[in-house]
């Protein structure tokens, strides 16, 4: 960790433009990051989020910042359709798989987690799941109710924007032409009974006729809470009534965090965070983007079953700004791993040629520096990245010794396990394959040997025959 460092700006949605940041507590960072909802497999383009927010978090920290980092886990209450009308989604987990919400959501919750240490995200201080804080929820609610925020409609609770001055003050429309443009796109018609468009549930009662696996009593009658309500209640409990930062995906920007916003300051009567930061889009192509409702979704098991390394995929997160949309293609994809395996053999070249060591030079200082002004500019990676292919390029000023050290010292950020012995990586198959060709070597069968070497070559593994013995290694694919 750093010493603490003053010049870090990013970009806030609420009041669009880069800001300086500064803390409320000095040297701590309290950051909410709205987590997966857990009804099947986060998916890549859900990743980029969180690898985003997993960023954000690396260079909070490389500044010597502390950071608090909550991240809920949504089991419960989150509709198909944003306009309130859609079923539960764990349902359609339910559904799909003959099991039941409890069973799904826990399935699921350790599927993500798995996943998110394959791409080296740092696990947050809390993850808290809905279905432990309903108690918390239910809190929140009465005191929107006591402040005179809701009103109760046949499908459950519901909180009355127009009662907020500034309500969608995110998406930097006022209320009414923020109504009129929902009202204009809406993919399915509202709910008659709600006062305005925007209005949402922040208590769901449950269907008459049965019972669901996940219910509870409230004062409104038996039912499950708002997504929304969720993580205002469990943003609150863990960082206080005004954190500094919270983050999500863009889609957030429109709906779920101004209801988060509207909602808590219309209990507490406090701004509930300082900065809103939302990562854009994965997209295939222009404007299709990955989505589990689109039914386009690639998830990190796709990845490794197609033989990449899940680090490729945060390699090529970090060639895109956050706020750009990051166009997924196999080639891209390919390409970001061929970058990665090949910073990886420059590292292990660096530290197995060690030159004698002659103290950091001034250009080292300077690349750390411009380094740490890249990723402090609003996190941008992509130039950060720059700066590593310009080091492996310096001949005279920069030691392989400094090299080797800096770049360990960028990978805090990247995380890209860039020091990572290539050597472990020799598959099995190769090392039996090297092993025939030895044999085939002894008795004179070059035929063999050769072919074996083509066959090996096929599959990535270079060798080359020296006098010390048979020497390899991987090449890019
Ligand atoms: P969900 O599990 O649907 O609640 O989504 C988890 C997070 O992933 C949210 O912050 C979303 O905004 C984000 N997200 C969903 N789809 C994408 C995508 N295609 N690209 C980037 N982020 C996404
Ligand atoms: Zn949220």
């Amino acid at each position: 960790m750093g010493t603490l460092n003053q010049d870090l700006s990013l970009f806030n949605t609420l009041t669009r433009e880069k800001e300086k940041f500064v803390p409320l507590e000095k040297g701590i960072v309290s950051m909410y990051c709205c987590g997966p909802t857990v009804y099947w497999y986060a998916h890549v383009g859900n990743f980029r989020t969180f690898l985003f927010e997993d960023m954000l978090r690396r260079v909070l920290e490389f500044n010597g910042f502390e950071v608090r980092h909550v991240m809920n886990i949504t089991d419960v209450g989150h509709l198909t359709s944003d306009a309130d009308t859609g079923e539960d989604r764990m349902e359609i987990g339910v559904r799909r798989e003959g099991k039941s919400a409890w069973e799904i959501a826990e399935f699921y919750t350790r599927a993500f987690f798995e996943d998110a240490k394959r791409l080296n995200l740092l696990k947050p201080k809390v993850a808290c799941r809905a279905t432990d804080h309903i108690a918390d929820m239910i809190e929140l609610i009465r005191k929107m109710e006591g402040n005179g925020y809701i009103y109760i409609i046949d499908r459950g609770v519901y909180f009355d924007t127009s009662k907020m001055k500034d309500y969608g003050k995110l998406t930097g429309m006022d209320f009414e032409s923020l109504n009129e443009s929902l009202k204009a796109g809406a993919r399915v018609e509202f709910d008659t009974q709600k006062r305005n468009i925007t209005d949402f549930g922040v208590w769901h009662f449950s269907p008459k006729d049965r019972k669901r696996h996940m219910e509870w009593d409230s004062p409104w009658g038996v039912g499950f809470p708002g997504w929304h309500v969720e993580c205002s209640a469990m943003g609150m409990k863990y960082l206080g009534l005004t954190f500094d930062i919270h983050c999500g995906g863009i889609d957030h920007i429109p709906i779920h965090h101004p209801n988060e916003m509207a909602q808590s300051e219309a209990a507490t009567g406090k701004k509930l965070a300082n900065y809103w930061l939302h990562a854009a889009f994965l997209v295939f192509g222009k404007g299709v983007r990955m989505g589990k409702s689109e039914g386009n979704i690639i998830t990190v098991q796709n990845l490794i079953d197609e033989g990449f390394d899940p680090l490729a995929f945060r390699y090529l997160c970090l060639t895109a700004h956050y706020r750009s949309e990051l166009v997924f293609t196999k080639e891209s994809l390919q390409a970001a791993q061929n970058a990665l395996f090949t910073l990886r053999e420059h590292m292990q070249r660096l530290r197995e040629n060690p030159e004698e060591e002659k103290g950091p030079s001034r250009k080292t200082e300077e690349y750390r520096k411009e380094f740490l002004e890249a990723i402090n500019d609003d996190l941008n990676m992509p130039k950060a990245l720059t700066f590593v292919w310009k080091l492996l390029r310096e001949e005279k000023e920069v030691s392989d010794r400094d090299k080797y050290e800096l770049l360990l010292e960028f990978d805090k950020i990247f995380a890209l396990d860039l020091a990572k012995s290539i050597k472990k990586e020799l598959p099995k198959e190769a090392e039996e394959l090297i092993r025939k060709r030895e044999e085939a070597r002894k008795i004179k069968d070059w035929k063999t040997a050769d072919r074996i070497r083509e066959q090996l070559k096929a599959s990535g593994v270079l060798i080359e025959d020296t006098p010390q013995g048979v020497k390899w290694r991987i090449e890019k694919r």
